[in-house]
């Protein structure tokens, strides 16, 4: 049979599978002979029988009978006595902490008799009363869902009464008598009397409120599973509340601000504990212990560095002091902010506790990204005017500008609102602080423009309905030239502007500042540092322009590994785009190719000059060429006008012309891509003779140019052969030009399940997850996200979005499938991946043990997705990085 029933004697801190984080933490207390109050564990797993039957399990009640009875002993009271009551606590405690997510009930065991003899031997008749009336309350919240407001406002008025916050001994009893009336009138039952029916009362409703539905909501966004249950705390009560030397406190081991050594925490004299967490009086900081009980304090110091030498970390912890007792109520590994997580670790390390590759493990990339980012000071935040998807973090303030045209005449900071972008926007985002759009999701066009660009961008922000010159939201108008602030971090826009932080670690890694004298900079180069050395995977970024391409080398990459070229027809060079899209004959087409060459030549010179010695990964042009035209609709419009106006539309009567030959429902999954260059003659010839024309000259001028060419969207091995075959053939003709390779991406279900037979024409593989995702699934990035996935996640069909962390389950089978077909006939096959999910912390971890060579990601994010390669390296097998 089971065991239900641990006393904090029996467990230690490697037990919160089954005693849950608090109970293993207080048995490890116990164990180390720091002063804990006696108490018990009820286990996890009777908490998950619980959760099955709707019952307490078999065999609780004698192991529970058994451990109070120790309790008792321990000290010297008994359970019920109505003379000198053991009074008792009883706290959830999960497996991880899940703050103010369940319930805690104190002083159980109190009754209508006991609070006489509680007050008679404490000669404390109103501490006895005021703990009776906590009791109550807290019993009749948690246990019979009696609203919390009910006994508020029977406070409000006994307050009332007497004139000010104190209550008198005989308000206090008043004040019982009321709140058992409010029991009553909501439970139909007089409150329990009998001390063991309210103990296992309060047992089974702490284990209920593991489905409470906020802590379900809680669990689902931080990834804890929901089937683990809830450890009950039973622990003889101990009070902070019984004078002036007596009191409750927080401490930690190192600020879990800044992670700086040192003495931090509250204090409140003559108060419970549930008085520091509802704020009830201001509290004093801990150094002032030293002054009103240095005893206490010193032992307080003492425990603090045997707590931080045993748990190898920071530590927060609970105390109690009663009439000059200390009392440890609870610790745990504490949580901190992200500076202080790369301090403390790097402080830890330093100080010999723990190793290098530990201290890695102890930091993340969310939490590199975190203080990486430029933020709004949220205390100074108004409330939001609507929430949008976070789609490229950072905090942008600007005047509103409804164009690239306004975006780039404009002399201040400005946000670009859009409802959705299109490739014509571009001179506008890089005008524009921030991007913000009505629709799309983190795929757009603006989310992944603007994250290259580490630009702000909020995208899907559906509430808002863009006009010419003015948005509507909810209700605001919002005009040209108003001010705006978009948090691409949290999603968030705000009407006016918001005061905003700049990063010093994005200064540190531009090189504008050094670490010298500065604790986070230095800690967080400590970290890169053997991250770099340890990491398997090398880290390229996905650069379109030679100053993104510096920018990323800066930051660490060691190559580019997506030179999107779409991105060099835009601009001024568009109207050669439409010339060759216009082209009614071959002279036409060869003539707007020409004058597209020396362009784009020159682009590949500048790239591969500030990437000289490094790789660069140049795709072949990707979307469809419509995109390159203007909207269908304003050129109907504009055609419209003119005809209304009796005048020659002139270009646009063409270009309408065109754009409705061209017309695609699903662009997507239309004429782009490989397909592209096997239908327009000439197009991916004229790239490919610009790579190795822009190449030869570098090796002229004595650099050292890597270029690689890479065809999107290949589903058919055939496809790459025809192109392949093109491009040696006009590789092998430009003079002076080093040995181009040739590969492919791998973005189409198809090619990766043709992997054996694409590897034989490719001599790398690129993965494209993005479009491999919305393959897979089935998903349109640019709808989707904006339009269902807040219902997916929130019924839990993915715990992240798929475009977002990589689906390991589905497009994850792919990518390792694709490996293993490609290297088993090209054992020498390179292989990274190229998709947004190149810079996710988590889907870095899955590239590395699906043995990829590289990972190539966004500028901004090089710094993170080095740092979880080196993670990923001395993780230890199956270890918990939490
Ligand atoms: C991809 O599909 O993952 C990719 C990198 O290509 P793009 O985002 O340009 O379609
Ligand atoms: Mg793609």
């Amino acid at each position: 049979m089971s065991r239900y029933v641990y006393d904090f004697f029996e467990g230690h801190k490697d037990r919160k599978d089954l005693l849950g984080g608090k109970g293993a933490n207080l048995a490890e207390m116990t164990r180390m002979g720091l002063p804990v109050p006696p108490g018990f564990t009820v286990t996890t797993e009777a908490c998950r029988e619980y959760l099955r039957t709707g019952d307490l399990p078999d065999g609780l009640f004698g192991e529970v009978e058994e451990h109070l009875r120790l309790v008792e002993n321990r000290r010297g009271k008994s359970f019920g006595d109505p003379a000198d009551p053991l009074l008792l606590s009883v706290r959830s405690g999960g497996k991880f902490s899940m703050p103010g997510m369940m319930e805690t009930i104190l002083d159980i065991g109190l009754n209508d008799h006991s609070v006489l003899g509680l007050a008679a031997h404490t000669g404390d008749a109103h501490f006895a009363w005021d703990s009776y009336r906590r009791l109550i309350q807290m019993f009749g919240k948690t246990v019979y869902d009696v609203p919390g407001e009910d006994f508020d406002a029977e406070l409000a008025k006994a307050r009332a009464a007497a004139g000010g916050e104190e209550l008198g001994v005989a308000e206090l009893e008043d004040l019982v008598n009321a709140y058992k009336k409010v029991f009553y009138a909501h439970t139909g039952r007089a409150f329990p009397q009998a001390p063991h029916e309210q103990l296992y009362l309060a047992i089974a409703a702490v284990f209920k409120s593991w489905n409470a539905e906020r802590a379900v909501l809680y669990r689902r966004q931080e990834r804890i599973p929901q089937d683990l249950g809830t450890a009950v705390n039973v622990m003889a009560m101990v009070f902070g509340n019984r004078g002036p030397d007596s009191g409750t406190g927080v401490a930690f081991t190192r600020d879990p601000a800044t992670g700086r050594r040192g003495v931090y925490g509250d204090y409140l004299q003559n108060a419970q504990g549930e008085d520091v967490v509802a704020g009830v009086r201001n509290t004093i900081s801990l150094t002032e212990l030293a002054t009103i009980d240095p005893v206490s304090y010193r032992q307080l110091l003492s425990i603090m560095q045997r707590l931080e030498q045993r748990y190898r970390d920071l530590c927060d912890i609970e105390f109690t002091i009663e009439n000059g007792n200390l009392w440890m109520l609870q610790t745990r590994v504490g949580k901190r902010t992200p500076a202080a997580a790369f301090v403390i670790a790097a402080q830890l390390a330093d100080e010999g506790v723990i190793s290098l590759d530990e201290a890695l493990q102890r930091v993340s990339g969310e939490q590199l990204a975190q203080l990486m980012f430029p933020h709004f000071d949220d205390a100074a935040a108004p409330a939001p005017l609507t929430t949008g998807v976070p789609a490229s973090p950072g905090a942008a303030v600007g005047a509103v500008v409804f164009d690239s045209v306004a975006a780039a005449a404009a002399t201040g900071p400005v946000i670009l609102v859009r409802r959705e972008t299109n490739p014509d926007d571009l001179p506008g985002m890089i005008a524009a602080q921030g991007v913000l759009t009505a629709r799309g999701g983190k795929t757009s066009h603006a989310a992944v423009v603007a994250r290259g660009m580490g630009k702000t961008c909020v995208c899907g922000a559906e509430d808002i309905h863009v006009g010419e010159t003015v948005f509507t939201v909810n209700g605001h108008i919002v005009r040209a030239g108003d001010v705006i602030s978009i948090d691409g971090t949290t999603g968030r826009v705000y009407s006016g502007a918001v005061p905003v932080k700049p990063s010093p670690v994005v200064r540190y890694f531009e090189g504008e500042l050094t670490p010298h004298g500065d604790v986070l900079l230095s800690a967080v180069e400590r970290l890169m540092i053997h991250a770099d050395r340890k990491a398997r995977l090398a880290v390229h970024a996905n650069a379109d322009t030679a100053t993104d391409a510096s920018r990323a080398r800066r930051f660490g990459a060691t190559g580019v590994g997506l030179c999107r070229t779409e991105h060099m027809f835009l601009g001024d060079r568009r109207v050669l785009v439409e010339r060759l899209i216009l082209a009614e004959n071959e002279t036409e087409r060869d003539a707007a190719l020409a004058a597209l060459l020396p362009l784009q030549r020159t682009d590949f010179e500048e790239l591969f000059a500030v990437m000289d010695g490094l790789p660069v990964t140049v795709r072949l042009l990707d979307p469809p060429l419509h995109e390159f035209l203007p909207p269908l609709e304003d050129l109907t419009a504009r055609v419209a006008r003119a005809e209304a106006l009796g005048e020659d539309p002139g270009r646009d009567g063409e270009l309408l012309i065109a754009v409705r030959r061209m017309h695609e429902a699903n662009p997507m999954l239309g004429l782009r891509g490989v397909r592209l260059g096997l239908v327009v003659p000439g197009l991916f010839a004229m790239q490919v003779k610009a790579i190795a024309q822009a190449a030869a000259a570098r090796v002229a001028a004595g650099g050292n140019p890597q270029p690689e060419i890479m065809v999107p969207l290949v589903g058919a091995v055939q496809e790459l052969e025809t192109v392949r075959l093109e491009a040696e053939a006009i590789l092998s003709e430009v003079v002076g030009a080093p040995r181009i390779r040739v590969g492919t991406m791998i973005e189409v279900p198809r090619a990766a399940l043709t992997a054996g037979q694409i590897a034989l024409e490719a001599e790398f593989f690129s993965f494209g997850t993005n479009d491999l995702t919305q393959m897979t699934w089935g998903f349109s990035r640019d709808d989707v996200e904006g339009e269902f996935f807040g219902r997916y996640l929130d019924l839990g069909i993915f715990p992240a979005s798929p475009f977002e962390t990589l689906d390991r389950d589905g497009v994850g089978e792919l990518v390792r499938m694709a490996v293993d077909r490609g290297r088993a006939v090209r054992p020498a096959l390179t292989v990274g991946v190229c998709g947004e999910h190149g810079g996710d912390p988590a889907s870095v971890r899955f590239f590395h043990e699906s043995g990829l060579n590289y990972v190539s990601c966004s500028p901004f994010r090089v710094p993170i997705a080095r740092l979880e390669a080196g993670r990923a390296a001395c993780a230890a097998a199956g270890s918990d990085s939490r």
